[in-house]
């Protein structure tokens, strides 16, 4: 039987970019059912993150151009993480398979033929992954590539250069369903769940209109939330470096007492600043550090929703 496939697309404030886009992945949905690949009830599904621009109307206009289209709405915004996951929730319900991509035109679309394959061999989850970035700024780019070797450094899955373009099956998505955390980071979370899995490779285009979402101070707290929220070794980490320090200041006590009784004037103002200065900015950083892991607990014990749909263009 063929699989039915939602395509789930986040959009915060994408108003220059949906009309141009949207018939684009209409056409693929259309593509893959000529080709035999999907069945007709695929859909295009939209996830408005609470854009405060005319996205929203966009999207209820196009549902109402092709049955193709619908959309859902967030009753606010709430990143881009929560925006996929809302709309994966929502399509596992209808379909066999999903595909998140970003609504920008960015990551190429003919992949999902790939990827459909991919599903049709057998695998459960297929990462797009991007092959070269040279649209991407030298900047975006580098920082992109430290952030892939630091998560893997600190012992995260993560799939090498691939964002959220992803297929999975809807059986995962039952299972993914059972990952409760609040502070979602989700290709560091799909690889925990299992499951057969490939990798397709395709070039990232630049922006097809409007500006990214993702400036450097966003792309540093997504980078701290996926280490976080991936692993404990940071806090390991300084545990370490505590108490190397700590015997680096024994072996410092010790010298200065034989020095003191030797009788040894010490000049003493150097080393003890540059001690104090250096103990201070090692116990700031651990608390930091610390106090991110408290904080994300807090969060995680409140369990609050990951997202409220206050709206669809279709009825449930
Ligand atoms: N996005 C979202 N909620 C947000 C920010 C972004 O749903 O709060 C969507 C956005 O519309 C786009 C995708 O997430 O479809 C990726 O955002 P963007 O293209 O700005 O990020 P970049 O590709 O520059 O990393
Ligand atoms: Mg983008």
């Amino acid at each position: 039987m063929k699989p039915t496939l939602y395509i789930v697309i986040p959009c915060y404030n994408e108003e220059a970019v949906l009309p141009i886009t949207a018939p684009l992945f209409l056409e693929k949905i259309k593509e893959l059912v000529s080709l035999d690949k999907i069945a007709d009830k695929s859909r295009v599904m939209f996830v408005n993150d609470g854009s405060k621009d005319n996205t929203w109307k966009i999207i209820k206009d196009l549902a109402k151009q092709d049955e193709h289209y619908i959309g859902i709405t967030q009753s606010r915004n709430r990143g881009h993480q929560n925006a996929v996951l809302a709309g994966l929730m929502e399509a596992k319900e209808f379909c066999d398979i999903t595909i998140s991509i970003d609504c920008d035109g960015q990551d190429d679309i003919n992949a999902m033929n790939e990827m459909v394959d991919a599903y049709a061999d057998g695998c459960e989850v297929v990462y797009g992954v991007r092959s070269k970035r040279d649209t991407d700024t030298f900047f975006k780019r580098f920082t992109a590539e430290s952030f892939y070797k630091l998560l893997n450094s600190m012992g995260a899955e993560v799939v090498y250069n691939h964002a959220d373009y992803r297929l999975v099956s809807s059986r995962v998505l039952n299972e993914f369903a059972n990952y409760k955390e609040v502070n979602i980071f989700l290709r560091g979370m799909f690889p925990l769940v299992g499951f057969k899995s490939t990798s397709v490779y395709y070039e990232r285009n630049e922006r097809i209109a409007g500006e990214s979402h993702y400036p450097l101070s966003k792309m540093l707290s997504l980078a701290f939330d996926g280490i976080t929220s991936l692993s404990i070794k940071p806090i390991r980490t300084i545990t370490g470096f505590g108490i190397f320090v700590a015997l680096v200041s024994l072996g410092l006590i010790i010298y200065s007492l034989v020095q003191h009784f030797a009788g040894n004037t010490m000049s003493g103002w150097t080393s003890t600043m540059i001690a104090v200065c250096f103990l201070g900015g090692i116990q700031l950083i651990s608390l930091g550090v610390i106090g991110e892991y408290v904080g994300k607990t807090y969060m995680e014990t409140k369990a609050r929703p990951r997202y409220i749909i206050s709206e669809r263009t279709y009825d449930k």
